[in-house]
Protein backbone atom coordinates (compact mmCIF):
# COMPACT_ATOMS: atom_id res chain seq x y z
CA UNK A 1 0.00 0.00 0.00
CA UNK A 2 0.93 3.55 -0.73
CA UNK A 3 0.17 5.65 1.88
CA UNK A 4 0.50 9.81 1.22
CA UNK A 5 0.21 12.17 4.43
CA UNK A 6 0.75 15.82 4.22
CA UNK A 7 2.06 16.81 7.55
CA UNK A 8 2.99 19.97 9.86
CA UNK A 9 5.05 19.72 12.67
CA UNK A 10 4.08 17.53 16.32
CA UNK A 11 0.81 16.95 15.52
CA UNK A 12 1.76 15.50 12.30
CA UNK A 13 5.16 13.75 13.15
CA UNK A 14 3.57 11.79 16.17
CA UNK A 15 0.38 10.46 13.86
CA UNK A 16 3.10 9.37 11.55
CA UNK A 17 5.18 7.66 14.65
CA UNK A 18 1.48 5.40 15.17
CA UNK A 19 1.38 5.13 11.08
CA UNK A 20 4.42 3.58 11.27
CA UNK A 21 3.65 1.22 13.95
CA UNK A 22 0.78 -0.16 11.97
CA UNK A 23 1.92 -0.47 8.66
CA UNK A 24 3.53 -3.52 7.11
CA UNK A 25 7.30 -3.09 5.97
CA UNK A 26 6.08 -3.71 2.37
CA UNK A 27 4.01 -0.13 2.39
CA UNK A 28 5.41 3.07 1.39
CA UNK A 29 4.58 6.06 3.23
CA UNK A 30 5.48 9.19 1.93
CA UNK A 31 5.02 12.35 3.84
CA UNK A 32 4.58 15.94 2.08
CA UNK A 33 5.85 17.92 5.27
CA UNK A 34 5.17 22.02 5.16
CA UNK A 35 7.86 24.26 4.81
CA UNK A 36 5.97 27.58 5.15
CA UNK A 37 7.31 27.51 8.96
CA UNK A 38 10.63 27.99 7.44
CA UNK A 39 12.79 30.89 8.84
CA UNK A 40 16.42 31.83 7.87
CA UNK A 41 17.89 32.92 11.15
CA UNK A 42 21.69 33.42 12.05
CA UNK A 43 22.26 33.05 7.84
CA UNK A 44 20.80 29.10 8.50
CA UNK A 45 17.61 27.87 6.78
CA UNK A 46 15.69 26.55 9.69
CA UNK A 47 12.94 24.22 8.49
CA UNK A 48 11.02 23.18 12.11
CA UNK A 49 8.50 20.82 10.69
CA UNK A 50 10.41 18.90 8.67
CA UNK A 51 13.01 18.31 11.42
CA UNK A 52 9.85 17.69 13.94
CA UNK A 53 9.14 14.84 11.40
CA UNK A 54 12.53 13.38 11.06
CA UNK A 55 14.12 13.82 14.13
CA UNK A 56 10.51 12.38 15.70
CA UNK A 57 10.39 9.49 13.42
CA UNK A 58 14.29 9.15 13.52
CA UNK A 59 14.45 9.02 17.60
CA UNK A 60 15.98 12.37 18.12
CA UNK A 61 13.37 14.55 19.00
CA UNK A 62 13.11 15.71 22.66
CA UNK A 63 9.55 13.91 23.81
CA UNK A 64 8.01 16.07 26.11
CA UNK A 65 8.70 19.62 24.28
CA UNK A 66 7.53 18.18 20.83
CA UNK A 67 10.55 20.09 19.22
CA UNK A 68 14.13 20.01 18.93
CA UNK A 69 16.50 17.37 19.72
CA UNK A 70 16.48 15.24 23.21
CA UNK A 71 19.51 16.06 25.46
CA UNK A 72 20.28 18.96 24.29
CA UNK A 73 22.98 21.93 24.60
CA UNK A 74 22.73 25.66 24.40
CA UNK A 75 26.28 26.83 24.43
CA UNK A 76 25.85 28.13 20.83
CA UNK A 77 22.68 30.16 21.93
CA UNK A 78 24.50 31.88 24.69
CA UNK A 79 27.64 32.62 22.65
CA UNK A 80 25.21 34.54 19.93
CA UNK A 81 23.68 36.27 22.69
CA UNK A 82 26.70 37.49 24.23
CA UNK A 83 27.36 39.04 20.98
CA UNK A 84 24.47 40.66 21.41
CA UNK A 85 22.88 39.06 18.03
CA UNK A 86 19.49 37.64 18.46
CA UNK A 87 16.59 36.41 17.74
CA UNK A 88 16.87 35.27 21.45
CA UNK A 89 13.54 34.16 21.50
CA UNK A 90 14.12 31.06 18.77
CA UNK A 91 15.45 28.30 20.17
CA UNK A 92 18.28 26.57 18.59
CA UNK A 93 20.28 24.37 20.53
CA UNK A 94 23.96 23.15 19.72
CA UNK A 95 22.84 19.93 17.97
CA UNK A 96 19.83 21.65 16.52
CA UNK A 97 21.89 24.23 14.92
CA UNK A 98 24.18 21.25 13.09
CA UNK A 99 21.56 20.18 11.25
CA UNK A 100 20.97 23.93 9.81
CA UNK A 101 24.50 24.46 9.48
CA UNK A 102 24.52 20.79 6.89
CA UNK A 103 21.23 21.90 5.58
CA UNK A 104 22.51 25.62 4.97
CA UNK A 105 25.87 24.90 3.42
CA UNK A 106 24.31 21.99 0.64
CA UNK A 107 21.89 25.12 0.22
CA UNK A 108 24.82 27.31 -0.95
CA UNK A 109 26.13 24.41 -2.46
CA UNK A 110 23.35 24.42 -4.95
CA UNK A 111 21.41 21.35 -3.98
CA UNK A 112 17.55 21.75 -3.52
CA UNK A 113 15.67 21.53 -0.29
CA UNK A 114 14.22 17.93 -1.54
CA UNK A 115 18.03 16.94 -1.62
CA UNK A 116 19.19 18.27 1.41
CA UNK A 117 16.27 16.65 2.66
CA UNK A 118 16.82 13.14 1.68
CA UNK A 119 20.61 13.85 2.45
CA UNK A 120 19.69 14.72 5.62
CA UNK A 121 17.38 11.95 6.30
CA UNK A 122 20.12 9.24 5.34
CA UNK A 123 21.44 9.52 9.08
CA UNK A 124 18.24 9.59 10.71
CA UNK A 125 16.31 7.37 8.75
CA UNK A 126 12.83 8.23 9.48
CA UNK A 127 11.40 4.82 7.73
CA UNK A 128 9.55 7.33 5.63
CA UNK A 129 10.04 9.47 2.50
CA UNK A 130 10.26 12.84 3.26
CA UNK A 131 9.47 15.80 0.58
CA UNK A 132 9.37 19.06 1.29
CA UNK A 133 5.84 20.70 -0.19
CA UNK A 134 8.05 22.76 -2.38
CA UNK A 135 11.65 23.57 -2.90
CA UNK A 136 10.99 27.20 -3.26
CA UNK A 137 10.82 29.75 -0.53
CA UNK A 138 7.40 30.36 1.05
CA UNK A 139 7.01 31.71 4.09
CA UNK A 140 3.51 31.88 6.43
CA UNK A 141 3.25 35.37 7.26
CA UNK A 142 0.60 36.74 10.11
CA UNK A 143 -1.22 39.90 10.47
CA UNK A 144 -1.51 41.24 13.74
CA UNK A 145 -2.50 44.36 15.43
CA UNK A 146 -0.66 45.73 18.35
CA UNK A 147 0.99 48.40 20.05
CA UNK A 148 3.32 48.81 17.13
CA UNK A 149 0.27 49.32 14.58
CA UNK A 150 -0.61 46.93 11.85
CA UNK A 151 1.58 44.70 10.47
CA UNK A 152 2.63 41.23 9.50
CA UNK A 153 4.89 39.05 11.14
CA UNK A 154 6.36 35.93 10.41
CA UNK A 155 5.05 33.05 11.99
CA UNK A 156 7.49 31.86 14.34
CA UNK A 157 7.62 35.53 15.50
CA UNK A 158 3.74 35.44 16.26
CA UNK A 159 3.95 31.91 17.50
CA UNK A 160 7.33 31.79 19.26
CA UNK A 161 7.74 35.26 20.12
CA UNK A 162 4.67 36.54 20.74
CA UNK A 163 2.64 33.55 21.65
CA UNK A 164 0.11 34.10 19.76
CA UNK A 165 -1.44 36.36 22.12
CA UNK A 166 -3.00 38.72 19.94
CA UNK A 167 -5.47 37.70 17.17
CA UNK A 168 -4.30 36.63 13.99
CA UNK A 169 -5.91 38.83 11.50
CA UNK A 170 -4.91 37.20 8.23
CA UNK A 171 -2.87 34.75 7.06
CA UNK A 172 -0.33 34.95 4.42
CA UNK A 173 1.67 32.39 2.74
CA UNK A 174 3.80 34.26 1.29
CA UNK A 175 5.81 32.45 -2.29
CA UNK A 176 2.83 30.17 -2.55
CA UNK A 177 1.08 31.58 -5.47
CA UNK A 178 4.36 30.98 -7.43
CA UNK A 179 5.72 27.89 -5.95
CA UNK A 180 5.99 24.54 -7.52
CA UNK A 181 5.19 21.39 -5.83
CA UNK A 182 8.63 19.51 -5.19
CA UNK A 183 9.66 16.64 -7.52
CA UNK A 184 8.01 13.66 -6.77
CA UNK A 185 5.05 15.73 -4.96
CA UNK A 186 2.43 15.27 -7.41
CA UNK A 187 3.60 11.59 -8.60
CA UNK A 188 3.16 10.43 -4.88
CA UNK A 189 -0.27 12.00 -4.75
CA UNK A 190 -1.35 10.11 -7.76
CA UNK A 191 0.02 7.10 -7.09
CA UNK A 192 -0.88 6.84 -3.45
CA UNK A 193 -3.45 4.04 -2.44
CA UNK A 194 -4.57 6.22 0.84
CA UNK A 195 -4.23 9.88 1.01
CA UNK A 196 -4.13 10.83 5.17
CA UNK A 197 -4.55 14.46 6.81
CA UNK A 198 -2.88 13.93 10.02
CA UNK A 199 -4.32 16.26 13.06
CA UNK A 200 -2.21 18.69 11.90
CA UNK A 201 -3.07 22.44 11.98
CA UNK A 202 -5.45 23.03 8.94
CA UNK A 203 -4.37 26.49 8.03
CA UNK A 204 -0.66 27.01 8.79
CA UNK A 205 0.40 23.20 8.35
CA UNK A 206 -1.66 21.15 5.86
CA UNK A 207 -3.66 24.83 4.46
CA UNK A 208 0.17 25.79 3.17
CA UNK A 209 0.63 22.72 2.11
CA UNK A 210 -2.67 22.66 -0.20
CA UNK A 211 -1.66 26.73 -1.30
CA UNK A 212 0.82 25.22 -3.03
CA UNK A 213 -0.42 25.56 -6.92
CA UNK A 214 -1.04 21.92 -7.77
CA UNK A 215 -1.44 20.46 -4.85
CA UNK A 216 -5.02 21.08 -3.54
CA UNK A 217 -5.72 19.98 -7.40
CA UNK A 218 -3.94 17.20 -7.62
CA UNK A 219 -4.94 15.78 -3.95
CA UNK A 220 -8.77 16.19 -4.84
CA UNK A 221 -8.69 14.15 -8.43
CA UNK A 222 -6.27 11.43 -6.48
CA UNK A 223 -8.21 8.35 -6.92
CA UNK A 224 -7.11 7.48 -3.55
CA UNK A 225 -9.55 8.04 -0.59
CA UNK A 226 -8.62 11.10 1.44
CA UNK A 227 -8.84 10.88 5.10
CA UNK A 228 -8.02 13.48 7.83
CA UNK A 229 -8.33 13.64 11.68
CA UNK A 230 -9.56 16.38 13.71
CA UNK A 231 -7.14 18.13 15.22
CA UNK A 232 -9.19 19.93 17.64
CA UNK A 233 -11.60 18.17 20.22
CA UNK A 234 -13.60 19.60 22.40
CA UNK A 235 -13.72 23.15 20.41
CA UNK A 236 -9.97 24.00 21.03
CA UNK A 237 -6.86 22.71 20.05
CA UNK A 238 -5.34 20.07 21.85
CA UNK A 239 -2.13 22.31 21.77
CA UNK A 240 -1.06 25.30 19.29
CA UNK A 241 -2.76 27.94 18.30
CA UNK A 242 -5.03 26.42 15.18
CA UNK A 243 -7.94 28.35 17.04
CA UNK A 244 -6.59 31.77 16.66
CA UNK A 245 -5.36 31.30 12.43
CA UNK A 246 -8.84 29.12 12.24
CA UNK A 247 -10.42 32.49 13.18
CA UNK A 248 -8.45 34.20 10.68
CA UNK A 249 -9.64 32.23 7.98
CA UNK A 250 -13.62 32.55 9.09
CA UNK A 251 -13.76 29.09 10.30
CA UNK A 252 -15.02 27.82 13.98
CA UNK A 253 -12.28 25.95 16.44
CA UNK A 254 -14.75 23.12 16.19
CA UNK A 255 -14.13 19.06 14.85
CA UNK A 256 -16.90 19.78 11.96
CA UNK A 257 -16.23 23.22 10.82
CA UNK A 258 -12.32 22.09 10.12
CA UNK A 259 -13.90 19.06 8.17
CA UNK A 260 -16.22 21.46 6.19
CA UNK A 261 -13.38 23.71 5.93
CA UNK A 262 -11.46 20.98 3.97
CA UNK A 263 -14.82 20.38 1.99
CA UNK A 264 -16.23 17.21 0.34
CA UNK A 265 -14.30 17.64 -2.69
CA UNK A 266 -11.20 17.02 -0.92
CA UNK A 267 -12.15 14.76 2.29
CA UNK A 268 -13.83 11.55 1.25
CA UNK A 269 -13.87 10.87 5.53
CA UNK A 270 -13.16 12.01 8.71
CA UNK A 271 -12.39 11.17 11.76
CA UNK A 272 -13.54 13.28 15.25
CA UNK A 273 -12.97 12.41 18.93
CA UNK A 274 -15.55 10.85 20.44
CA UNK A 275 -16.24 14.02 22.69
CA UNK A 276 -17.29 15.45 19.23
CA UNK A 277 -19.13 12.37 18.57
CA UNK A 278 -22.58 15.05 18.18
CA UNK A 279 -20.55 16.70 15.34
CA UNK A 280 -20.68 13.23 12.69
CA UNK A 281 -24.40 14.37 11.60
CA UNK A 282 -23.29 17.59 10.78
CA UNK A 283 -19.90 16.49 8.70
CA UNK A 284 -22.10 13.45 7.34
CA UNK A 285 -24.72 16.18 5.95
CA UNK A 286 -21.96 17.66 4.19
CA UNK A 287 -21.51 14.62 2.45
CA UNK A 288 -18.22 13.49 4.51
CA UNK A 289 -18.43 9.97 5.82
CA UNK A 290 -17.32 10.58 9.80
CA UNK A 291 -16.79 8.44 12.57
CA UNK A 292 -15.79 9.30 16.07
CA UNK A 293 -13.08 7.37 17.95
CA UNK A 294 -10.25 8.19 20.26
CA UNK A 295 -8.56 11.10 19.48
CA UNK A 296 -5.63 11.64 21.88
CA UNK A 297 -2.70 10.70 20.71
CA UNK A 298 -1.55 10.12 24.93
CA UNK A 299 1.03 7.33 24.05
CA UNK A 300 2.18 4.87 21.08
CA UNK A 301 -0.82 2.29 21.59
CA UNK A 302 -3.88 4.84 21.28
CA UNK A 303 -1.70 6.22 18.48
CA UNK A 304 -1.28 3.57 17.09
CA UNK A 305 -5.50 2.82 17.09
CA UNK A 306 -5.98 6.55 15.73
CA UNK A 307 -3.38 5.73 12.59
CA UNK A 308 -5.27 2.17 12.35
CA UNK A 309 -8.66 3.77 12.23
CA UNK A 310 -8.15 6.58 9.28
CA UNK A 311 -6.98 3.19 7.45
CA UNK A 312 -10.24 1.44 8.08
CA UNK A 313 -12.45 4.47 7.34
CA UNK A 314 -10.38 4.85 4.28
CA UNK A 315 -11.06 1.63 3.22
CA UNK A 316 -14.84 1.73 3.89
CA UNK A 317 -15.45 4.70 1.98
CA UNK A 318 -13.87 2.81 -0.98
CA UNK A 319 -15.31 0.20 -1.23
P1 LIG B 1 3.09 22.08 14.48
O1 LIG B 1 3.60 22.44 13.11
O2 LIG B 1 4.20 21.69 15.42
O3 LIG B 1 2.15 23.08 15.05
O4 LIG B 1 2.31 20.74 14.32
P2 LIG B 1 1.10 20.30 13.38
O5 LIG B 1 0.55 21.38 12.54
O6 LIG B 1 1.48 19.03 12.72
O7 LIG B 1 0.05 19.91 14.50
C1 LIG B 1 -0.51 20.89 15.33
C2 LIG B 1 -1.88 20.42 15.72
O8 LIG B 1 -1.79 19.13 16.33
C3 LIG B 1 -2.57 21.31 16.72
O9 LIG B 1 -3.64 21.99 16.09
C4 LIG B 1 -3.06 20.35 17.80
O10 LIG B 1 -4.39 20.58 18.18
C5 LIG B 1 -2.89 18.98 17.16
N1 LIG B 1 -2.61 17.94 18.13
C6 LIG B 1 -1.54 17.85 18.95
N2 LIG B 1 -1.64 16.75 19.72
C7 LIG B 1 -2.81 16.13 19.36
C8 LIG B 1 -3.48 14.95 19.81
O11 LIG B 1 -3.05 14.22 20.68
N3 LIG B 1 -4.67 14.65 19.18
C9 LIG B 1 -5.20 15.44 18.20
N4 LIG B 1 -6.36 15.06 17.64
N5 LIG B 1 -4.58 16.55 17.77
C10 LIG B 1 -3.41 16.89 18.34
CA1 LIG C 1 4.58 24.05 12.11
Amino acid sequence: MRIVALAGGIGGARFLRGLKDVVTPEDEITVIGNTGDDIHLFGLKVCPDLDTVMYTLGGGIHEEQGWGRADETWSVKAEMKAYGVGPEWFGLGDKDFATHIVRSQMLTAGYSLSQVTEALCVRWKPGVRLLPMSDDRVETHVRITDSEGTRAVHFQEYWVRLHAAVDAEAIIPVGADTAKPAPGVLEAIAAADVILFPPSNPVVSIGTILAVPGIRQAVSAAAAPVVGLSPIIGGAPVRGMADKVLAAVGVAATADAVALHYGADLLDGWLVDTQDAGAVAAVEAAGIPCRAVPLLMTDADATAAMARAALELAEQVRS
